[in-house]
């Protein structure tokens, strides 16, 4: 049991999937852990909730519909909660003084500007919005290294490097004689449907994960492998690793999170049941650890660990996040953006499944040289690269 005071959390994105584990865990450890302020997009009825259980000093959403609502719950209770509104009060909420750690799980690039903010403030940042890190890359890592931040991985594959590389990598990686970084991937809902039947697969088939159960846009991109390829530039960032010494390795079961593959022959891995509470838990308490509610591994039942090469034919989506870190630039900002637009028109009907790596291909090729070097460049990459892929939808749209 710590003897400081607990320590003071804002979650950015409290209602969503990662937001849900982060207060569980939470909730499991009130000498340890306080909640200072939650965030969430519109849902005012799953934060007044929130709210209700955990207390904290703010709670921040989109717009002023959603605010009022959760106003008048708040008062209605009489909690004194205040109520923010707006990107500029996540940055705020994000910064603020009392802050200890910033769980960073906004889904997408919207995510960009409050974790940047964190990380400027030189906070403790969990870091599950891995769309910030793709879209900011040098910018980000700067950051945290100019105001001392403590950047911990949160994604489950970047947890799992993060445990399996010695203690003082950064200062020395050379002397730590990494080989590879082996970054595993269930393969999605579609690994082995045959290729064919894949222009017809329908959002609520591509969201049906076969062992994480997760947001809708992190579900589809888990479904074409982009979700890896992401995680592959995240781990170039958050380590310093080349992609020529990133490798992917499917393996359905997901029990082996990741793992790191080392000179003398000896590759370290990081095993669990898939719940994201135990990466969350490992974050929140490091360097202790935590119970996090996930139940002990249990390997004879699971019995059988399998791994397969990456199809990058059926995973266009893949190759082309590695072909992004390899040009380098803005590259990767434009995958993400692409991404984003073209797997909401997904889910939103407007674009068959297949077409997302299309609409990805073509904004890369479009997208010319922009510097990413600010905050604004960043932003404005981020918006040109939309524009480009909303073009690329139009000519390829079902309706
Ligand atoms: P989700 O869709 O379940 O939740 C997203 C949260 O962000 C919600 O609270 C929502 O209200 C908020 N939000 C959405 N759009 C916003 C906007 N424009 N402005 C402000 N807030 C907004 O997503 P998730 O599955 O929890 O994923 C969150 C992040 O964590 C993503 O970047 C994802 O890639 C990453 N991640 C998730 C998992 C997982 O298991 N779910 C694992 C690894 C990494
Ligand atoms: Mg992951």
């Amino acid at each position: 049991m710590p003897n400081t005071r607990p320590q003071q959390i804002t979650i950015l994105g409290a209602t969503g999937s990662i937001g849900v584990s982060t207060l569980d865990v939470i909730a499991r450890h009130p000498e340890r852990f306080s909640v200072f302020a939650l965030t969430a997009f519109r849902q005012a009825d799953k934060l007044l909730e929130q709210c209700l259980l955990h207390r904290p000093r703010f709670a921040v959403l989109g717009d002023e519909i959603a605010a009022l609502r959760l106003r008048d719950g708040l008062a209605a209770a009489g909690l004194s909660t205040e109520v923010l509104v707006g990107s500029k009060a996540l940055a705020d909420v994000a910064a603020a003084p009392e802050v200890d750690a910033v769980m960073a799980a906004i889904v997408g690039a919207a995510g960009l500007e409050p974790t940047l903010a964190a990380a400027r403030a030189g906070k403790k940042v969990l870091l599950a919005n891995k769309e910030a890190l793709v879209l900011s890359g040098q910018l980000f890592m700067d950051a945290v290294a100019t105001s001392g931040a403590c950047l911990l991985p949160i994604d489950s594959e970047h947890n799992a490097v993060f445990q399996s590389l010695p203690a003082d990598y950064r200062r020395n990686p050379a002397a730590s004689g990494v080989r590879r970084v082996l970054l595993t991937a269930s393969g999605g809902p579609f690994r082995a449907t045959p290729v064919e039947q894949l222009e017809a697969v329908t959002p609520d088939q591509a969201c049906a994960h076969p062992n994480w159960v997760m947001g809708r846009k992190i579900s589809v991109d888990s479904a074409t492998m982009m979700n890896k390829g992401l995680e592959v530039i995240e781990a170039h960032w958050l380590f310093g690793v080349p992609a020529e010494q990133i490798e992917v390795v499917v393996h359905p079961q997901s029990v082996i999170h990741s793992m790191v593959d080392y000179v003398d022959g000896s590759v370290i891995a990081q095993l669990g049941n898939p719940d994201m509470r135990t990466p969350i838990a490992h974050a929140l308490a490091w360097p202790e650890r935590i119970d996090s509610g996930v139940r002990a591994l249990d390997l004879i039942e699971i019995a059988r660990l399998t791994f397969e090469r990456p199809d990058f034919d059926r995973f266009p989506c893949l190759a082309l996040a590695f072909q992004a870190l390899r040009q380098g630039g803005v590259a990767p900002a434009a995958l993400n953006a692409a991404n984003e637009e073209a797997v909401d028109c997904f889910l939103s009907g407007r674009l068959g499944y297949r077409r997302i790596g299309d609409v990805i291909a073509a904004t890369l090729e479009r997208i010319g040289a922009m510097a990413v070097d600010s905050l604004e460049a960043v932003l404005a990459a981020d918006a040109r690269a939309r524009s480009i892929a909303q073009d690329e939808i139009r000519k390829r749209s079902q309706n």
